[in-house]
């Protein structure tokens, strides 16, 4: 048994020093890469692990973690 027929794999990784989830308010917070059946491992998304809320998307985990904390500090409730 194997796993050949997925096109590619999804993996999370637990970050920390982010921004709170700006709809739930927690810290648990992942980012998604995507490893292709060949090739390097491609940056996502940070998603909120609690939630299951998304961040922008980018090119680099910097770029992700930075999208995040604009987005969680313009979108977090007053
Ligand atoms: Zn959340």
């Amino acid at each position: 048994m194997t796993n050949s027929h997925l096109p590619q794999q999804l993996a999370l990784l637990s970050v920390s020093g982010l921004l709170p989830c700006p709809f739930c308010g927690m810290a648990k917070l992942a980012r998604v890469t995507r490893t292709p059946p060949e090739g390097e491992p491609e940056p996502i998304c940070i998603q909120c692990e609690t939630c299951g809320a998304t961040g922008p998307t980018a090119t680099t985990h910097d770029h992700l973690s930075a999208l995040w904390d604009v987005r969680a500090s313009t979108e977090r409730p007053a």
